[in-house]
């Protein structure tokens, strides 16, 4: 019986009612939000991003020899790097073979390096030894793989990440110091993207390891060829990590009487949240796994622990979804006697995009023969997951086609060995080397990405305080 509730819970697949998935795309964001987005707009019209595009992109000696110096690091070994860390997959904080072959490289090309930063033991920063000076470029490389039934693997293809930044770093550090052009390339390896806690960058960004960045570029696997408009958004909805854990007391089980029974617990806090959907929005994702279930059918469970994930398209309603489960949580062990620790333990929310990087990147994608190009621009993102980093420093995520399969799948991995996968991971290192060259070498250019960067984060507030008046709860009387 307990176990087939086990079961039972384990199988309740809490997922939305709706697949809404752009920032800013709910009536209320648009509505609330439409004096910010008049006001981005403006800004934009401003900038003249396509004139700023068409200027970069035009011929240029020393960024195309920057950028075929890329290519061939790719072609000479970093292909076969990427091909070897897809084929030995480590996950989140335990990626030690993988920082090991990246650092080794990074300090065969003149980096100096430093593993374990942040308290984070395969987290490690790397600073080009001869180039200095302002702008400070930074690369982020992520590595770490996807936990799955068969064991991890490479279906995001952080795989590949390593070596494309890597390939990028070396060839504009290089190219800065043989033409005695002032700017410092630092690369950031970043573990864990895929779990929480801890949030890895936004550990590293308190712990102040991204200061002094001017700008931040990473790759990303993609299906499609696209960027980001301007503006706030997040990848995939702004999200709380949370872990719900129940302390009962143990009994043997003919007398369950005596003990409190944290299986009951945990399982009524799955049906709490489910009976109370009607009254969340249905852009909610609110997805649950048991982790620990019980020990032995024998014994009274005294303890079990659910770990959720919580997203909403805004940070502001994310709230009162987070209260609805926490209070879903309560009730249950209120219910059944038990005590719930609720530990909000990571934090994924809005960071800011920027035309000028992103419009930049996209325009060169396509001079390199990126396929599956996007015409449109897609919702607003920051560049990277945790939004953290993404709202100090401006970036971009360079994200050429790199499989014909979904993120998260056997099939994307399988393409971090073909050659779709080569293919985009080569346009991704050429990218990033020509837009980190063409930072370092154009002051106008840096005034403009600056301008809106900041232009953008100063209406961050705005938007904020205009969705805080949108969500207004209900009153609910006392009763009499
Ligand atoms: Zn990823």
């Amino acid at each position: 019986m307990v176990r087939r509730r086990v079961a039972l819970a384990l199988a309740v697949a809490l997922v939305s009612l709706s697949a809404a998935v752009l920032a800013q795309e709910t009536a209320t964001e648009r509505d609330a939000g439409r004096g910010v987005l008049e006001k981005i707009d403006v800004l934009e019209r401003s900038l003249d991003v396509p004139n700023i595009v068409s200027r970069l992109t035009g011929p240029n000696d020393s960024r195309d020899r920057v950028v075929a110096r890329a290519k061939e690091l790719m072609d000479k070994e970093l292909l076969t790097m990427a091909d070897d860390i897809a084929t030995h997959p480590e996950i989140g904080f335990e990626e030690k073979r993988t920082v090991q072959k990246l650092t080794d490289y990074l300090k065969q090309h003149d980096f100096d390096v430093q593993i374990g930063v942040a308290g984070l033991p395969t987290a490690f920063v790397a600073k080009y030894k001869r180039s200095s000076g302002a702008p400070t470029l930074g690369v982020i490389l992520e590595y770490d793989a996807l936990r799955g039934t068969r064991g991890p693997f490479h279906g995001d293809q952080h795989s590949a990440q390593g070596p494309v930044g890597m390939a990028a770093a070396i060839a504009v550090a290089e190219g800065l110091s043989q033409t005695q052009t002032p700017g410092s390339v630092v690369v950031y390896g970043t573990p864990g993207e895929e779990i929480m806690p801890p949030n890895a960058k936004t550990v590293m960004h308190q712990a102040h390891v991204f200061d002094g960045a001017d700008i931040i570029v990473r790759s990303h696997s993609m299906s499609t060829t696209s960027r980001p408009r301007a503006g706030f958004g997040s990848c995939c909805r702004n999200t709380v990590g949370a872990r719900y854990t129940f302390a009962g007391a143990p009994a043997i089980l003919s007398a369950g009487w005596n003990g409190r029974n944290a299986l009951e617990a945990v399982i009524h806090f799955f049906e709490n949240v489910d009976s109370v959907r009607s009254s969340i929005r249905p852009e909610a994702l609110i997805q649950g796994v048991i982790v620990e279930g019980g020990t032995t059918p024998g014994v009274v469970p005294d303890r079990t622990v659910a770990d959720f994930s919580i997203r909403y398209p805004d940070e502001v309603y994310l709230q009162q979804v987070v209260e609805f489960v926490d209070n879903a949580a309560k009730a249950a062990a209120l219910s059944t006697g038990t005590k719930v620790k609720i530990d909000h333990d990571g934090k994924e929310l809005d960071g800011v995009s920027v035309a000028t990087l992103n419009e930049l990147a996209f325009a060169y994608l396509k001079k390199f023969g990126a396929t599956n190009v996007l015409p449109a621009p897609g919702h607003p993102e920051g560049f990277e997951e945790t939004g953290s980093v993404s709202r100090d420093i401006p970036g971009a995520s360079i994200a050429a086609q790199s499989s014909t399969a979904p993120h998260h799948t056997y099939e994307m991995d399988a393409d971090n060995l073909t050659n779709v996968g080569h293919r985009g991971f080569t346009i991704d290192a050429e990218t990033m080397a020509a837009i980190l060259f063409d930072f370092a070498t154009h002051a106008d250019y840096r005034g403009a990405v600056k301008k809106e960067f900041d232009g953008v984060k100063s209406l961050f507030g705005e938007y904020q305080s205009a969705l805080k008046k949108a969500y207004q709860t209900p009153v609910v009387p006392d009763p009499k």
